[in-house]
């Protein structure tokens, strides 16, 4: 199921559901290249995450580089990079989500997603209906698996998997239930533009993101997900007690639970969860974009200790506890091509630290 409403556009892409509600700062901090955690009292989590809920895909580009995230996230453009000796103009980079492999690996999600169930659009016209529709179609997960399916797509997931008290976001690209021996495992597509496996630090990106979904999964099918954590949260304590639409309704009519309101679908959509099992396994398959081959799999070990350091760690910054960062010496070469190398302070500030340790040596 999609929703469509003048707001939101229908998407799949964890990282894209709540874009529209995020806004860029409209302190003037949005200045280029000005460090908004040295400027004044700076909180970034109510000043970027107007939607109160993470996506998992917020995190993973944190580990890619957290001072690149909030350059995006503060709404600053693309910035050409310093001109090598003897070039004239240097052609400004493209935003990620603008770069061609990008959109070239969104069509084969959506391809992917296409091969085992239809779209059906619903009109809706406010935050809880659409909250509803990432319902129904975690519903329609769970009673895919329990009706004999094996195989489902782009499932929802969400909750508070770390018990900080916030609410994360994601879509699980497929699970796949094993009904003989009771088991789910979880599945990440990943395609690439070339036809090499990714490098460690992409990698560790993967690797966290899965086990964040699973965390998430395993706590909804364990009981151990709060309705009202999760609607205060979004507020919606109000709108949860309001009928949903009739459009909604009536897509309930095909799946074997009723509910007249969004509190209603939810308790009745979490105890339905209980009747699965955690994640069992959970393998990152890497395919070639353009001929759909597949380059390799990595199979992902449990790894609590390393989940919560780099947890952690993320969110010790969204709660201002510590100052942005940037990427450490060792991994200097994202910002090659990174679209703020040319005004980023971080890098800056580090290139200033190197030539003085190299100086002082010599
Ligand atoms: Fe991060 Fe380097 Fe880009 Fe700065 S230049 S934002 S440190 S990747």
């Amino acid at each position: 199921i999609t929703h469509k409403s003048g707001q939101d556009s229908a998407t799949h892409s964890d990282s894209d559901t709540c874009v529209a509600s995020r806004q860029p700062p409209t302190t003037g901090v949005a200045d280029k290249g000005e460090n908004p955690l040295t400027s004044g009292n700076f909180n970034p989590l109510t000043m970027f995450i107007k939607s109160q809920y993470f996506t998992v895909t917020d995190l993973t580009t944190q580990l890619w580089c957290e001072q690149h995230m909030l350059y995006a996230l503060m709404g600053i453009e693309p910035q050409p990079p310093e001109p090598l000796e003897g070039e004239v103009q240097v052609p400004v980079p493209l935003k990620t989500a603008d770069r061609p492999e990008v959109k070239a690996g969104k069509s084969v999600h959506l391809a992917r997603e296409l091969e085992i169930h239809d779209f059906v659009k619903v009109k809706i016209s406010s935050k809880g209906e659409k909250w509803a529709v990432h319902i129904l179609n975690l519903l329609s997960a769970i009673q895919g698996f329990l009706s004999g399916i094996s195989v489902v797509r782009e499932v929802p997931v969400f909750g508070d998997p770390f018990g900080t008290g916030d609410l994360f976001f994601g879509i699980i690209d497929e699970l796949r239930f094993d009904q003989e021996t009771y088991s789910v495992q979880l599945s990440e597509l990943k395609t690439r533009k070339s036809e090499r496996l990714p490098g460690k630090a992409q990698k560790k990106q993967h690797i966290f993101q899965v086990q964040v979904y699973k965390r998430l999964w395993d706590n909804l099918v364990r009981g151990e997900f709060s309705a009202d954590h999760f609607l205060t949260k979004l507020s919606l304590t109000e709108e949860a007690d309001q009928p949903l639409s009739d459009e909604i309704v009536q897509l309930m009519d095909a799946s074997a639970i009723s509910a007249e309101t969004l509190r209603q679908l939810l308790t009745n959509v979490l105890s339905a969860a209980q009747s699965l099992v955690c994640i069992s396994s959970t393998i990152i398959e890497y395919v070639q974009q353009d001929t759909g081959i597949s380059i390799g799999q990595t199979k992902v070990q449990d790894d609590e200790e390393r989940l919560l350091r780099a947890f952690h760690w993320c969110m010790e910054f969204w709660h201002g506890r510590r100052e942005v960062q940037g990427v450490e010496i060792e991994e200097a070469w994202k910002c090659h091509s990174c679209e703020y190398a040319s005004i980023c302070e971080w890098r800056q500030q580090k290139c200033e630290e190197y030539r003085l340790k190299n100086a002082l040596q010599s």
